[in-house]
């Protein structure tokens, strides 16, 4: 998918030089005059990426980052501004204003493929997790940026890897008054180092005594433990083609030597706001997806996941010959725990019941809600014999002891009624295998409930 670059300059010629280069790389562009319109375009999220001119009349480049950075629903986009003013006083306002990066006018061709290669990336990253998390979650999905825009940046854990004393002394210095900092100034070390530090951003200089620095940035990308740390690349000017290299291998940001303080400050700051909202995605992510997964009343796997998990178990059971035994597990005269002591003691004796469920299978043994007091286990590997006696096991560790109800105050005998089966044939539907389980269950119940029966194919 090729990446949508709103380009916003208010003089047309700057524009349409923007806009052709862009083209040639096959970037989409979109084109805005000024800040106002540029606002709209990103709220409707229309563009990936924005170039913006800093100065503009009616609102400058400034304040359009400002707004565009505070807002919830555009605060993700990178921005890029693009100046004539190149002071690091400028710079710096620009990075306070949240800007990813700066473009220099005249643009040079390659760094600005670059950047907005090395931003696209970012971005497609960025969506695929926020799509995710709002595809499952189903909620507005503002939380992680309502923090990211709060966040002020400090208070990083920070590895800076460089072996000059006299550099890596004043960066350390620097840093230190935001962040917690260590130096390694041994790069054959730093990779190590990295990965078992738990960083929230490496510095790297790329101007190591006989170390490519280059290479160590590409081994933290590939590396499982420091894949999403941010990597600030530092390099004497002489080496600004090798920063370009370091940009399509996954380096986010980079600072020309000799260092300006101000402007170091505002790009680990960045990088460490970025890197949390990423975090936080990823978060999001994974407790949607254990979510959509999981009963929320007992903890245990839900229906949806058994009845997909259910056809790849039967599956290896078959191709591997392996023998798969099923129960169904009914709590015995369940709607009269609730018509007697209350919905709530209902749910307590669910819970409960939950607990000692996990107390008395394996952890390759897979157990789920399968409706209100109806619960499925499915167990690899074993055979009805031996199903038959954890099945006996569990009947006893519900029946033995009494549930807590009330907050303790009260204890009700329960009692469950099982029916078992085993996947029988090679290619047995498993909804065969559950129906089968069923009637087992149906006969359990059928004479006198307190029981396990189990139905051999
Ligand atoms: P049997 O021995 O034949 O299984 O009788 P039973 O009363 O257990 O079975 P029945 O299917 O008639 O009733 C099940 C009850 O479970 C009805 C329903 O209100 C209750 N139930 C379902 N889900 C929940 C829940 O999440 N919490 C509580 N407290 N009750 C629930
Ligand atoms: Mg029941
Ligand atoms: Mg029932």
């Amino acid at each position: 998918m090729s990446a949508r670059i709103l380009v916003v300059d208010d003089v047309p010629a700057n524009v349409k030089l923007l806009e052709a280069r862009l083209s040639a790389e096959y970037f989409d562009v979109m084109t805005a005059a000024n800040g106002t319109e540029a606002l709209a375009i990103s709220r409707r999220a229309e563009c990936d990426i924005i170039l913006l001119d800093v100065m503009m009349p009616d609102m400058d480049g400034f304040e359009v980052c400002r707004r565009l950075k505070t807002d919830p629903a555009t605060h993700h986009i990178p921005v890029v501004m693009v100046t004539a003013l190149d002071s690091p006083a400028d710079r710096n306002r620009g990075l306070e204003a949240g800007a990813d990066d700066f473009l220099t006018k005249p643009v040079s061709d390659v760094v600005l493929i670059a950047r907005v290669r090395s931003l696209t990336r970012l971005k497609m990253m960025t969506d695929e997790l926020r799509m995710r998390a709002i595809t499952s979650l189903e909620i507005g999905m503002q939380a992680p940026e309502r923090s990211a825009i709060a966040d002020t940046g400090k208070g990083g854990r920070i590895l800076l890897v460089d072996d000059r004393q006299s550099s890596y002394e004043r960066l350390a210095t620097i840093l230190a008054a935001e962040h917690t900092i260590d130096v390694e100034p041994n790069p054959t070390e730093a990779l190590f180092h990295a990965a078992e530090g738990n960083y929230d951003l490496l510095i790297v200089s790329l101007d190591l005594n006989n170390f490519d620095g280059l290479r160590l940035c590409s081994q933290a990308r590939s590396l499982e433990r420091t894949r999403h740390v941010p990597i600030l690349a530092i390099a004497d000017p002489e080496n600004s083609t090798r920063l370009l290299r370091g940009l399509e291998i996954g380096v986010n940001d980079y600072l020309l030597r000799p260092i300006d303080k101000t402007e170091l400050l505002a790009r680990a700051r960045t990088q460490l706001r970025r890197r949390r909202y990423t975090d936080h995605l990823r978060d999001n992510v994974q407790n949607s997806i254990e979510m959509a997964i999981t009963d929320a009343l007992t903890g245990l796997h839900n229906r949806r996941y058994m009845e997909s998990h259910l056809a790849t178990l039967a599956e290896q059971a078959a191709t591997r010959g392996k023998p798969l035994a099923l129960m169904i597990l009914d709590i015995d005269y369940f709607k009269s725990i609730n018509d007697n002591y209350g919905h709530d003691a209902g749910d307590d004796v669910l819970r409960e019941f939950a607990v000692r469920v996990r107390k008395s299978i394996r952890g390759i043994d897979l157990a789920c809600r399968y409706g209100g007091e109806e619960f499925v286990i499915v167990m690899p590997e074993t055979d009805l014999h031996v199903a038959g006696m954890v099945a006996e096991r569990l009947r006893r560790s519900i029946a033995g002891e009494p549930f807590a109800i009330h907050k303790g105050a009260k204890r009700i005998e329960v009692t469950i009624s099982i029916g078992l089966t085993t996947l029988e044939r090679k290619g047995e539907a498993v909804a065969d295998v559950l129906k089968r389980a069923d009637t087992a269950l149906y006969r359990a119940k059928h004479d006198g409930r307190n029981r396990v029966v189990s139905q051999a194919a």
